[in-house]
């Protein structure tokens, strides 16, 4: 019999930033019979950037058992109705990435009744149409269970969240659930001739053993990368930027309810704001600005006091060719990235966990199951790939050799089908297991400017001469609506209870 029968009794997780305590805590919670040790260095710490979430984040939390509003007051966390893109399509230009509804709740492709309403005269853009849009550009927030009792659509939201405060908080979660946390620093990797991680031991001596182990050591990736030495599929000729310089300042005023992605010479830089701070970054390509210039120029920018010395962060894009190995199944940033434009890492990891839930392996780690998570988690990272490179490929920018360069690079091909499709009329394929609903895409490309040569015959029937005038009407009435409801800070204030 084999020396790896039987059901899968233990799991140690290596790292424990938020891939690592995320992964414990819904382990803890859905198969309390695994017994769960993780271990992680102090000494080296946790990246502590990622702080931009999307909407799957609340089904994470809602998961767990988690009340929000508590994970919100102890996370010091914002909400974020979505992202507000400036200076992409050109300088002085901006649109939003909305989360939720576009136009009206009774319409099926509110995008294409946008575009037939266009050719009858309507001046309006389709962003006017996202409630989330105007919110956030109101500096206003509710929950969606109150925007639907109202005839415009509903906006969906996300939360912006202290890194180091998340991974404390699922930390204490899965510590009082049984899971084991071990401080140590791992220095070397036991392999057996078949591939599978034996163990792992200790710079003290001690050797930890276990059936599956869980690689969240980050960009380190030291078992699936260092130890098993798989490949790594690098996309950085479609994605230019490899470095980020990340800053905390102070807030200099109320938090907006969205992130900010604002176009910089050489990339782009963010603003996360929180409660209690704001985070800010300048992701950018080495090979068009260095550190220093990348530096002062976010400096230049942030609004508030800086209250942390600039920290920089090289990051290579792309993922593991194969995320599970063996028995390690590499999760986070050791698994791969992809640069933070749509707030995706996070959202990542949950998916790697549920997809490790749905091909949970016995001792023997069938690689028919580990085939079919790297399958699916690959599929994953392309889409994701393609959507951020949505983001530059459409630009008119041609004012440094960075933006030339994105506007005229070799797309990937399921990209380049993607918005060969969308420019006939609009048509987007919308995938089942996709992350980016259609919504996202539309507000994407027609954020950049891009409209498509015609639009579905089906609009036809819905035209008509009070059409423009009546999407007109309906804007206004989704402003009137927001013009009612509570600005960002007086909702937290109001609903989030006090410990
Ligand atoms: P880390 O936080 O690096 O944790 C690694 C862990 O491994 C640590 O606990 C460390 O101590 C441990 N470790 C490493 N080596 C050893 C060893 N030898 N022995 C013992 N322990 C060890 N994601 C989002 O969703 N939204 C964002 O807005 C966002 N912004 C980002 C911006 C930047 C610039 C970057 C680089 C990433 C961003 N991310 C974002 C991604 C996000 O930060 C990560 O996905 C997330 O924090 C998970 O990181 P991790 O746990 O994999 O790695």
């Amino acid at each position: 019999m084999s020396m790896r029968a039987g059901p899968l009794a233990r799991i140690c997780i290596v790292g424990g930033g938020t891939a690592g305590w995320i992964a414990a805590a819904l382990i803890a919670h859905h198969y309390p019979q695994i017994a769960v040790e993780l271990v992680e260095s102090d000494d080296i710490g946790t990246i502590g950037v990622g702080e931009s979430t999307i909407p799957p984040f609340l089904q994470l939390l809602a998961r767990l058992g988690v009340s929000e509003s508590d994970f919100i007051r102890d996370c010091q966390a914002s909400y974020k109705l979505g992202i507000e893109f400036r200076d992409w399509q050109r300088p002085g230009t901006a649109y939003f990435h909305p989360f939720g509804d576009l136009g009206t709740p009774d319409t099926t492709d509110f995008y294409q009744l946008w575009l037939r309403a266009r050719a009858e005269g309507l001046d309006l853009p389709l962003q006017d149409f996202a409630p989330a849009n105007v919110m956030a550009q109101a500096g206003r927030f509710t929950l969606p269970f109150a925007a639907r009792q109202t005839p415009v659509g509903t906006a969906a939201y996300a939360l912006h969240v202290d890194a180091k405060r998340v991974a404390a908080f699922l930390r204490r979660y899965a510590e009082a659930r049984g899971v084991v946390r071990t401080e140590g620093l791992v220095d070397d990797v036991a392999v057996d001739p078949g591939g599978f991680v034996q163990a792992i031991r200790l710079r003290t001596g001690e050797q930890i053993t276990a059936d599956l182990f869980l690689d969240c050591t980050g960009f380190r990736a030291l078992l699936a990368g260092k130890a098993l030495g798989g490949g790594y599929r690098d996309w950085s000729h479609w994605l230019l930027c490899d470095r980020a310089v990340a800053v905390q300042t102070a807030n200099a005023g109320p938090p907006p309810p969205f992130t900010l992605a604002q176009a910089q010479p050489a990339g782009w830089r963010w603003r996360i704001p929180l409660q209690h701070r704001t985070g800010n970054g300048h992701v950018f390509s080495s090979a068009h600005m260095s550190d220093d210039e990348a530096t002062a120029l976010l400096l230049a920018q942030v609004e508030g006091e800086p209250v942390t010395a600039p920290v920089t962060v090289p990051f290579r894009t792309g993922v593991r060719e194969a995320p599970w190995q063996g028995n390690v199944v590499a999760i986070g940033l050791a698994q791969g990235f992809i640069e933070p434009l749509e707030s995706t890492a996070i959202h990542l990891v949950y998916r790697a966990v549920d997809y490790l839930f749905r091909f949970l392996p016995a001792r023997d780690c069938a690689a028919e199951l580990a085939g079919e998570f790297n399958r699916r988690m690959i599929a994953d990272y392309e889409e994701i790939r393609d959507f951020v490179v949505l983001h530059y490929c459409l630009t008119e920018r041609r004012d440094t050799p960075f933006w030339t360069a994105c506007a005229t690079m070799e797309l990937p091909d399921s990209l380049a089908r993607r918005i060969a499709l969308f420019r006939v009329n609009g048509t987007v394929p919308d995938g089942t297991d996709e992350l980016f609903r259609a919504v996202s895409w539309q507000a994407v490309i027609s954020g950049m400017g891009v409209t498509p040569r015609g639009w579905h015959p089906a609009m036809d029937r819905a035209a008509a001469p009070t059409l423009a005038p009546d999407l007109t009407r309906a804007a206004a009435t989704l402003a009137r609506f927001v013009d009612t409801l509570p600005t960002h800070a007086r909702f937290i204030a109001d609903h989030v209870r006090a410990p």
